[in-house]
């Protein structure tokens, strides 16, 4: 539960008055009291925009008109300089999750005895009780340090995995406490090490590497049509986590290099449509990574990170597929 009282105590503190309010999906239910209760002493709004995450808190609009923005569910990217001041009230799994010692057995039985373990956010506290239940069995767990993206040691982003870097030297293999198959897929693909995901939805796991090389076969498959391109859309996007302007500049000089033709694309949100009516022949998305890959069916043309654009178009041969990752964006103003 997200604790309300706590936000009201850091906003009188900061001597907020004009707050918007930024709810995921998930805790949309709960916001007609989060509302009354926040506006009971301030002057709330709440964006009823989707959002990224705490890469994404509104857009320059936006700001002009609030003393403070609160964002819940989410967890701090230290390294962004946020234009505003933002809370983040995080929001962890509350349902107790009992895990079967006996689900982690291929991973013991399987030799690795130095396991590197990694977690979403919601599920960090699931993490170490995987830690204990693992610790038990005899298995050493290395929980690696993130850098500025990530406020925890252990936690993983769609698009920054630098936990599993820090300890990668030093593990046999990786366990991924999470839901979904995208953070288990990016820890596989940007370690050289086995990745099993525990997945809670049905609290099984599993070794990764099948799906993996399915992801692979499907992204190659999507990016082979680029290799013909000519007209490029390079695209920055100005929500404040996911600005690397520095790094479009980069790839404008790339696209030229290969004798393509680039055009700059500044947006806050995505249309594929935008691109079509450009007439271009593929795009290279400097946003959240996530999009070109989870989206890539909503274009009719080929949409690329900008390691994938670079490794197709042989700017950059590193024998593998590399995961985009954000290290660091670029201030917006
Ligand atoms: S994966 Fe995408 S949505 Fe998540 S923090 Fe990174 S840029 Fe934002």
């Amino acid at each position: 539960m997200i604790n309300v009282a706590a936000t009201v105590g850091k906003l009188r503190k900061m001597n907020a008055k004009k707050i918007l309010l930024q709810v995921p999906d998930g805790l949309k239910p709960n916001v007609f009291d989060y509302f009354s209760r926040l506006s009971s002493e301030f002057n709330v709004i709440v964006s009823s925009e989707g959002f990224y995450g705490a890469c994404d808190t509104g857009n320059m609009e936006v700001y002009k008109d609030v003393d403070c923005i609160v964002q819940l569910g989410h967890s701090e990217i230290p390294n962004i300089n946020y234009p505003k001041p933002v809370i983040f009230e995080e929001y962890r799994n509350e349902k107790t999750v009992e895990i079967d010692p006996s689900v982690l057995e291929p991973l013991v039985s399987g030799g690795s005895r130095r396991v590197g373990l990694v977690a979403s956010i919601q599920y960090m506290n699931e993490m170490q009780d995987v830690r204990r239940l693992l610790e038990d069995q005899g298995i050493e767990v290395r929980v690696g340090e993130s850098d500025g993206r990530m406020r925890y040691a252990g936690q993983v982003l769609g698009c920054n995995f630098s936990s599993a870097h820090s300890v990668e030297a030093d593990v046999d293999s990786f366990l991924v406490v999470s839901t979904g198959m995208f953070h288990a897929i990016g820890v596989q693909l940007s370690t050289s090490k086995d990745v099993f995901l525990l997945d809670l939805n049905d609290r099984t796991m599993r070794n990764i590497k099948g799906e993996t090389d399915k992801f692979l076969r499907k992204r190659y498959g999507a990016l082979y049509r680029a290799r013909d391109a000519r007209k490029f859309c390079v695209v920055v996007d100005t929500k404040v986590g996911q600005h690397r302007r520095k790094l479009a500049d980069v790839l404008m000089n790339d696209v030229r290099k290969v004798g393509g033709e680039p055009v700059l694309l500044t947006t806050n949100e995505v249309n594929p449509m935008d691109y079509e009516n450009m007439r271009c022949d593929a795009v290279i998305f400097t946003g959240c990574p996530r999009v070109p890959i989870d989206d890539h069916e909503k274009f009719t043309m080929p949409v690329m990170t900008p390691p994938e654009f670079q490794t197709i178009f042989g700017l950059k041969n590193p024998g593998r597929y590399i995961m985009d990752e954000i290290v660091a964006v670029d201030d917006l103003n």
